[in-house]
């Protein structure tokens, strides 16, 4: 790994190994999300005068009006994703600057993560090129629709929040198969669907805060 990856200081391995100790305290079971955590550099998906706060408790902004989310909800939700399986295909929505992309690169055979403003999909691709994980596809597209031509998938992940269950998506989840996301416009709450081979079962859990899913392109 170059000096710029594997970081120095504040952004070294040591603070990402404090960063997944912090997330063992917080309820994180899963230990291959939390080696996932662990090999991710998180510095470098932030502007360069934010790296070293990349590894604190807390989102960050990535411009664009839009944020990284902190680490404990990105451990919680992938957590929640791979429900203790190898996952093959996932679709995450919402791409921004590409760190959840890379987390899920770690666990997942193939990801695929649409972004809806361009100039952010850019600096998230620039990012990405940089770990030169060759399981990652992304794409410009408008998430709430899904990318039915690529389904089914085995998670589905969106990071940013609805107001409704995105019934689009719910085909394009294979049997087997979890979708993660936030849902609610005053009060958020991180939502679970998991297609078993009668239903889609829905679970409401914990309260959450994301910028909002929005329609169309920018
Ligand atoms: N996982 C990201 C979180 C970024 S915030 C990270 O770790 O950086 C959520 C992102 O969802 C924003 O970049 C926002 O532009 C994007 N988004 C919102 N509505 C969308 C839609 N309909 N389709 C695709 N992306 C969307």
């Amino acid at each position: 790994m170059s000096a710029k990856l594997s970081g120095i200081g504040m952004t070294s391995q040591r603070t990402r190994v404090r960063m997944v100790e912090r997330l063992r305290s917080q309820g994180i079971k899963d230990e291959v999300v939390l080696d996932a955590m662990a090999s991710v550099p998180r510095h470098i998906f932030v502007d360069e005068a934010l790296a070293t706060r990349a590894y604190e408790d807390c989102s960050l902004p990535i411009g664009f009006g839009q944020t990284i989310s902190n680490p404990q909800t990105v451990a919680r939700m992938t957590e929640l994703l791979r429900g203790g399986r190898p996952l093959g295909k996932v679709l995450e929505i919402g791409t921004g600057c590409g760190y959840q992309t890379a987390v899920l690169a770690r666990l997942a055979q193939e990801v695929y993560s649409v972004e809806r403003i361009a100039p952010l999909l850019m600096k998230a691709r620039g990012h990405l090129r940089e770990l030169r994980a060759a399981n990652i596809k992304v794409k410009h597209a408008d998430g709430s629709i899904g990318l039915e031509e690529l389904g089914p998938f085995d998670g589905i992940i969106m990071t940013a929040a609805a107001t409704h269950v995105p019934e689009a998506l719910l085909p394009q989840l294979a049997v087997g198969g979890r979708m993660v996301f936030p849902i609610g416009t005053g009060e958020q709450r991180l939502c679970l669907i998991e297609h078993t081979a009668e239903e889609y079962r829905q679970t409401t859990l914990e309260a959450v805060k994301f910028v909002p899913l929005l329609p169309g392109l920018a």
